[in-house]
C-alpha cells in the first residue's frame, strides 16, 4: 500500500511518536510525506519515505495530485485544528479528494491508530483490488 504522511508543526513530534510506535507495520508499505514531516519521521525511525517538498512549497498539492491519480491508498493527516498557522497545508482540499476517490483518511491519532490495525488485519487490502496495477 501507499501511504502519505502529513503533520502540521504542532503535530509533528505526535506523528514521529505513532511512526515509532508502529515502525514494523509501516515498513511494510511504501511511504511518502511532505518535506519537514517525512525528514523528522525518517530520522526518528531510519523509513525509508519519498519526501515531497514542504507543505508551504506545494508538497500538499503533490500528494493530492497522487491521491487524484488514485496513487495513494491512504493518508495520515495530522491536522491541528485549533493552532494551524496560514502557510500550513489547507486540509479541505486534500480531504475532499479522499472523498471523491474514497480514500481511506485519518485527521488524528486515534482515527490513525484504528486504520494502522485495519491496515495490518488486511482489511484495507480492497485497495488492491481496486488498483490491481500498483
Ligand atoms: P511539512 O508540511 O511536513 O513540510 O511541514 C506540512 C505542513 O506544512 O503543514
Amino acid at each position: 500500500m501507499n501511504i502519505a504522511l502529513i503533520a502540521h508543526d504542532s503535530k509533528k513530534e505526535l506523528m514521529v511518536q505513532f511512526c515509532i510506535a508502529y515502525c514494523g507495520i509501516l515498513s511494510r508499505h511504501n511511504l511518502c510525506a511532505t518535506g519537514t514531516t517525512g525528514k523528522l519521521v525518517s530520522e526518528a525511525t531510519g523509513l525509508d519515505i519519498v519526501k515531497f517538498l514542504s507543505g508551504s512549497q506545494g508538497g500538499d498539492q503533490q500528494i493530492a495530485s497522487r491521491i487524484s491519480y488514485n496513487e495513494i491508498d491512504l493518508l495520515l493527516f495530522f491536522r491541528d485544528p485549533i493552532t494551524s498557522k496560514p502557510d500550513e497545508i489547507n486540509d479541505s482540499t486534500l480531504l475532499r479528494l479522499c472523498d471523491v476517490h474514497n480514500i481511506p483518511v485519518a485527521t488524528n491519532i486515534a482515527t490513525a491508530e484504528a486504520l494502522i490495525h485495519a491496515l495490518e488485519r488486511g482489511d484495507l487490502d480492497w485497495r488492491d483490488i481496486v488498483n490491481p496495477v500498483r
